[in-house]
């Protein structure tokens, strides 16, 4: 089954996506991390994005499916979740037309429902794995006291460039103008299961299978 999980930053989208690729063999589709790779690497469109990814606001339409359509058709799994994709309804639209003629189709749309006060706590003290990925917060789910990470073992870690109050004034407006509306778009297909993304990391994944049926 093809789902996808939407909602604000720091909705921990990718912290259950994360879950569902190790319980369920699924593929996690994150065009954040797609483009945070571009960067790294050094390539032209990494280059031309890496200001508007810190400022907080959003790529292009077209920048963004083109790499899904790239990952569509080269990777392989028991599904695919898309993380932070996608963003706006031409995004929703594009990836429709994607689907349907990689003959796929969507099974669900996960909503993650945070409110802002949380999100800006939660954001602000997070970190990741600089080898495999894993997320940690400062609050709720530390380093452990060895400095390792509890997946792959490894000892550094970074934050985001775009994890502070500033970019994430930006974040939350562009998720309300453009990403909200996808939120009708989805209830109208009869696709959207609301979630509460407030709860412990364990709950929220209770909840997302209540709502898949599994
Ligand atoms: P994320 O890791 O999903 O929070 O994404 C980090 C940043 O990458 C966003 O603030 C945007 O600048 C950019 N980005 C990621 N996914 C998209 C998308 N689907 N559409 C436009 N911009 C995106």
């Amino acid at each position: 089954m093809n789902i996808i999980l939407i909602g604000p930053p720091g909705a921990g989208k990718g912290t259950q996506a994360r879950i569902l690729e190790e319980e369920r063999g699924m593929v996690q589709l994150s065009t954040g991390d797609m483009l945070r790779e571009a960067r790294t690497s050094g390539t032209e469109m990494g280059k031309k994005v890496a200001d508007i990814m810190d400022s907080g606001g959003l790529v292009t339409d077209e920048i963004v499916v083109g790499l899904i359509e790239e990952k569509l058709q080269s990777a392989e799994g028991d599904g695919f979740i898309f993380d932070g994709f996608p963003r706006t309804l031409a995004q929703a639209a594009a990836l429709d037309d994607l689907l349907r003629a990689n003959k796929q189709e969507l099974g669900a749309v996960v909503e993650m429902k945070v409110d802002d006060d949380a999100l800006v706590a939660r954001i602000t003290a997070r970190s990741t794995c600089a080898n495999c990925g894993e997320v940690y917060n400062d609050i709720t789910r530390p380093i452990p006291d060895d400095g390792k990470c509890s997946v792959c073992g490894a000892s550094d870690f970074k934050r985001r460039a775009d994890d502070n109050e500033e970019s994430l004034r930006t974040r939350l407006m562009e998720y309300y103008k453009k990403t909200a509306p996808l939120i009708g778009y989805y209830y109208h297909a009869g696709l959207l299961n609301p979630v509460n993304g407030l709860g412990e990391i364990d709950e929220v994944k209770a909840e997302i299978a209540a709502s898949l049926g599994a």
